[in-house]
């Protein structure tokens, strides 16, 4: 047995304590839970959302629209509270289509990227005025006939599968082959064919990636984005009223991460803006983020239900788990596991008094929210907060395995 901990990632800014005690908003977790009636539960700052939203359009040029990927965190007040803060909303799916609806939001805002969309999805989406990134030239030619026969033009875009990549990113999703978009020297054929079919044309999506903390290789991609697009505008001969660069924007989730220069990003991008080819000076300018804009902003709390050791390793053993979690428990598209920012949320500023490892209640290894964690004494009752808990915590984990069901949400 090793005596050495495993670090943990950094507390976001913007949690303070009170008395020691984790603040969220006016209250500390412990009485948030109390107000709630149950554990686990994930809690979403209001002001932490609304900060970082002022704090990225400082930084980016003003010409800039700035796009909620709802996949990241679809939570009804989170949903409606974004939609007053960004310019747009991305969707991926007909599900997350209705969410948008029930939530009240203009669906005019909304594109839907993402492929196999089903002829259902299509139709929902054309009869509500989404705009469609459309992934291939056979969904291209449904979605053409779906819009005849309900007699609608379409707004039609094309998502292109670009021949570069986001380096540095948790997440490629650009270059090579990929079940993604339209490969870049077919793109000017299709959007000729759309907009000869009569579709209400919208430019181009290219996405590269995801989760990057460099913003160097941010700045790279933006440019190639950018070059990009000219060159298919100008190889079809056609106009550009919009494109959505994509995002990337990653956040800091592990020991040594530093958080991304947004300020570079937004100077880089203006200088960009302020040089920008005759193909695109008339087009509307998008990024698309999710993670980036509620990431940080959330936090989930867990109760210790048991604690125990086992061959000298201490476990606290909890009632949440990779099924809220899957991302902090490693099972989420990492190759190394690393922890969350952990803590106790009575004694958030507290030293360390042992090492142990924060486990889930689900009976297989793999639920492991903190692995060899340094952190002060914790006893049976105990809420373990982690952050970095706000984007694909509860829309992205497996809450139905071994029939625990989704933990509590709120937006405080
Ligand atoms: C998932 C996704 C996003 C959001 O990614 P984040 O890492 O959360 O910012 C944006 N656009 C597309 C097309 C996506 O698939």
């Amino acid at each position: 047995m090793s005596d050495k901990p495993k670090p943990t990632g950094p507390i976001p800014a913007g949690f303070e304590a009170r008395d020691g005690a984790l603040l969220i908003g006016t209250r500390t977790a412990d009485e948030w839970v109390e107000q709630t009636g149950r554990t686990p539960l994930f809690l979403y700052s209001q002001a932490l959302l609304e900060r970082r939203m002022a704090e990225l359009r400082a930084a980016m040029p003003e010409r800039l629209r700035i796009n909620y990927a709802i996949k990241a965190n679809s939570f009804e007040p989170v949903l409606k509270l974004m939609a007053t803060l960004v310019d747009g909303l991305d969707i991926a799916s007909g599900g997350e289509l209705a969410l948008v609806q029930q939530a009240g939001i203009d669906t005019a805002r909304v594109s839907f990227a993402g492929p196999g969309k089903r002829d259902s999805e299509l139709e929902a989406a054309i009869a509500a005025g989404v705009t469609l990134n459309l992934e291939s030239e056979g969904e291209a030619a449904r979605a053409l006939a779906i819009a005849e026969r309900l007699g609608v033009t379409p707004r039609l875009a094309i998502r292109v599968n670009p021949d570069f990549e986001l380096k540095g990113s948790g997440m490629k999703m650009g270059g090579g082959a990929k079940p993604f978009g339209v490969d870049a020297e077919r793109v000017p054929a299709l959007a000729r064919e759309v907009i000869a079919a009569g579709a209400e044309w919208r430019g181009l999506h290219i996405f590269t990636g995801s989760q990057a903390l460099d913003a160097e290789a941010l700045v790279e991609t933006q440019g190639n984005v950018l070059d990009l697009a000219d060159r298919i505008a100008r190889e079809a001969e056609i106009a550009m009223p919009k494109l959505n660069m994509g995002g990337g924007f990653g956040i800091p989730y592990f020991h040594g991460d530093q958080p991304l220069d947004i300020v570079r990003v937004g100077e880089a991008l203006a200088e960009r803006f302020a040089a920008l080819p005759a193909s695109l000076a008339e087009a509307e300018l998008y990024i698309e983020l999710g993670r980036y804009l509620v990431g940080e902003a959330g936090v989930y709390l867990t109760r210790i239900v048991d604690r125990k050791v086992s061959h000298g390793e201490t476990y606290l053993v909890t009632d949440g788990g990779l099924h809220h979690q899957l991302a902090a428990s490693g099972n989420f598209g990492t190759v190394v596991r690393r922890n969350y920012p952990v803590a106790l949320a009575a004694q958030l500023d507290a030293p360390p008094a042992e090492i142990a490892s924060v486990v889930g209640c689900l009976c297989t290894p793999l639920d492991r929210l903190a692995d060899r964690a340094a952190l002060p004494r914790a006893q049976v009752g105990d809420l373990v907060a982690v952050f970095c808990a706000g984007a694909y915590g509860a829309s992205a984990s497996p809450s139905a395995f071994l029939g625990q069901g989704p933990a509590a949400e709120l937006l405080v």
